[in-house]
């Protein structure tokens, strides 16, 4: 059951009166039989003297202003936007919205006023009315326009840059794509517009992995409002192939508030590809600066180094260090009656054979010609000793591809806090010596502590 208060006129009117938008009822010749509170209010109207006037005279149009007989009667008037919208509304039975420009008196000038005109037909007692609601956009226009203009220069200035530039909004959608930011990205601007760009374009890693969007240079200016700038980005391009880009990402503000990004972008496939190739070659001399080019094991610059390394934390921990120092027995006698060749060869195979038989921390090492040296760390002078024999044994087992037999004396010791390089490598040296002169095929041990 509906309240009967509501059907009654003056609540009904009293109901138009607390209507914040303007409202006028007008009859077919926009004669004024009512304006609303907000309207009277907002246009500085008196409601009883703009009672049966016409609304282009109330609201003092400059057209209706110059004709002698107001309002209507111009040849303006003809296209009058609000009083087509009320013929309009009258005729067409319907309801309608448009904008348009009025030109008013104001002062001792004139001024443009956008409105926002919505209509709808009212039938009262047999009459015909329009319930016309006006919306001063004016305001809403004018930062449209400059909106547009300065759009309009950022697309011009961006155009001639050869740098991809986008925009995204406070809610990290994208509002602007320049010419050479389409052509990079093979997405023309309209079809990435008002869209979660990040999502799109920027959700990968270089490696491939997911760039979370709080990684994200560009996202990440919009919430700190801090300049962010990398040069290990990567786009997803239209075709699906990813670009390395290099980026600047710097806050949009507007009275203080940041209200978005911009992000300057340029492709680096070729400085990417020149940094990779520079960063292979530079780890093959690393490499090759560090190997025996013969057996593929460090060589004497490299194990010194390590060994250096390994005294320190010796030092550091007081953690066992033991060396080996072997060589092979009557080399030069192979080289003779087999070749150089062949020599090389057993070089290289007693490598094979001592790398398949000692652990993962052992440092591998070719001291010069037939020598070489093993560093075990964590491992005291028995352990060590054990190793060296188990070695001496599978060489002198070991078939060779050549006619002799092949054997290796072995010097082994251990570090003192007192070594240095020199002291060290020399007791194992001598120890090494001392098997050769006991006979070769032998292992020698030196305890320093002893
Ligand atoms: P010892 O048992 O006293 O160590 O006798 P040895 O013949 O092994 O020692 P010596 O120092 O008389 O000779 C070492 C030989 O090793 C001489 C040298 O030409 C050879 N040699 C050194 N480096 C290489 C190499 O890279 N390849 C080949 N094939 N031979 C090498
Ligand atoms: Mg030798
Ligand atoms: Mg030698």
């Amino acid at each position: 059951m509906i309240n009967d208060v509501f059907h009654r006129p003056d609540f009904l009117l009293e109901l138009l009166n607390a209507v914040p938008s303007m409202l006028m009822i007008v009859d077919s010749d926009v004669r004024i039989h009512h304006i609303n509170t907000a309207m009277a209010r907002e246009l500085g109207l008196d409601r009883d003297a703009v009672f049966m006037t016409r609304a282009g005279d109330a609201l003092r149009c400059i057209h209706a202003a110059k004709a002698p007989e107001g309002c209507g009667t111009a040849e303006a008037c003809r296209d009058c936007v609000l009083r087509n919208s009320v013929t309009e509304a009258m005729e067409g039975q319907r309801v309608s919205r448009t904008c348009a420009k009025l030109e008013l008196l104001a002062g001792n000038g004139t001024t443009d006023v956008q409105l926002l005109i919505s209509t709808a037909p009212i039938s009262y007692e047999g009459k015909s009315f329009v319930l016309l609601a006006l919306e001063n956009i004016t305001e809403l226009k004018q930062v449209e326009d400059s909106l547009r203009a300065s759009e309009a220069k950022l697309r011009n200035i961006t155009t001639v840059m050869g740098e991809g530039v986008y925009v995204l909004d406070r809610d990290m959608r994208l509002t602007f794509l320049n010419p050479e930011g389409e052509k990079l990205l093979g997405w023309s601007e309209k079809e990435l517009l008002g869209k979660y760009v990040h999502d799109v374009f920027h959700c990968r890693k270089a490696d491939g992995s997911e760039l979370h969007a709080a990684d994200c240079p560009v996202l990440k200016t919009v919430y700190t409002g801090t300049s962010h700038r990398s040069e290990e980005e990567v786009f997803l391009r239209k075709d699906g192939t990813m670009i390395p880009v290099a980026l600047v990402s710097t806050p949009l503000r507007e009275r203080g508030c940041i209200i978005g990004s911009v992000a300057v972008f340029r492709d680096i496939t070729e400085i990417a590809h020149t940094t990779a190739e520079l960063k292979r070659l530079n780890e093959l001399l690393e490499r090759r600066a560090a190997t025996d080019a013969l057996t593929d094991i460090c060589n004497r610059l490299k194990f010194s180094e390590l060994l250096i390394q390994e005294m320190r934390e010796f030092r550091r921990y007081g953690h066992q260090l033991s060396l080996i120092m072997f060589d092979i027995d009557s080399f030069k006698r192979i080289n003779d009656e087999e070749g150089h060749q062949t020599g090389d060869a057993v070089l290289r195979e007693l490598t094979q054979l001592v790398k398949g038989n000692i652990r993962a921390a052992d440092v591998f090492g070719r001291w010069g010609g037939e020598e070489f040296m093993i560093l075990s760390p964590h491992t005291g002078l028995d352990e060590t000793a054990q190793l060296g024999e188990k070695l001496r044994g599978l060489t002198e087992t070991h078939c060779f591809n050549c006619r002799q037999t092949v054997t290796c004396s072995f010097g082994i010791t251990q570090c003192t806090d007192k070594d240095t390089l020199e002291s060290f490598t020399n007791r194992a040296d001598i120890a090494m010596y001392r098997a050769k002169a006991g006979g070769r095929n032998r292992v020698e041990v030196i305890d320093a502590e002893a």
